[in-house]
């Protein structure tokens, strides 16, 4: 079949979503899970974790200084009388970022149309259930933050030419 020229780098673009504690706790992660799976887009990484205050830091560095940043770390990250667990997902595919911001919709799911995982999931900004890398470059950085190299798979997927590979 037809393949543009250099789109064998844009089949392996990669985004890093997480489902949030709130997320985890309600049993939504199989769901979030099979939205991506169902778009067609290949899973390449995956784990389960508790979030500390300075890995939140340095994921949402640009964030720090906001007013609501100590109500989001609260809502994020495990403290001595609450442990919260997120999941890490990178998703590898064509156009990857801008699908999943797509799919995960407005940051205040009162905005998120109906569809996309906000819209469906939340009615709240401060428990809005994912996180989807908002660039190319936030995905790169997110990505190595969360990510040893070792953790992240490169295989084939048999179905790859139906799918990712357009
Ligand atoms: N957030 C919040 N109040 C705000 C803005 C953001 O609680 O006024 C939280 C919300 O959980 C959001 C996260 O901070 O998902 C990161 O904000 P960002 O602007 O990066 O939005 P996102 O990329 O998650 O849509």
């Amino acid at each position: 079949g037809h393949r543009a020229a250099g789109s064998k780098s844009d089949v392996r673009e990669r985004t890093l979503i997480a489902v949030k504690p709130d997320g985890v706790q309600r049993r939504l992660v199989g769901q979030i899970i099979q939205r991506f799976e169902q778009r067609g887009f290949k899973l390449v990484g995956l784990k389960m974790l508790q979030v500390s205050d300075d890995l939140l830091s340095q994921h949402y560095c640009e964030l720090r200084t906001k007013p609501f940043y100590p109500r989001l770390q609260e809502y994020m990250t495990s403290g001595p009388l609450l442990s919260c667990v997120e999941y890490l997902i990178v998703w590898e595919g064509h156009k990857v970022v801008q699908a999943s911001r797509t799919m995960v919709g407005h940051t205040n799911p009162l905005e998120a149309q109906a569809g996309t995982i906000r819209g469906d999931f939340s009615f709240h900004i401060s428990r809005n259930v994912v996180h989807a890398s908002d660039s190319l470059e936030g995905a790169q950085r997110e990505i190595q933050l969360w990510f040893q190299k070792k953790e992240l798979l490169n295989w084939d997927c048999f179905d790859q030419t139906l799918t990712c590979e357009v």
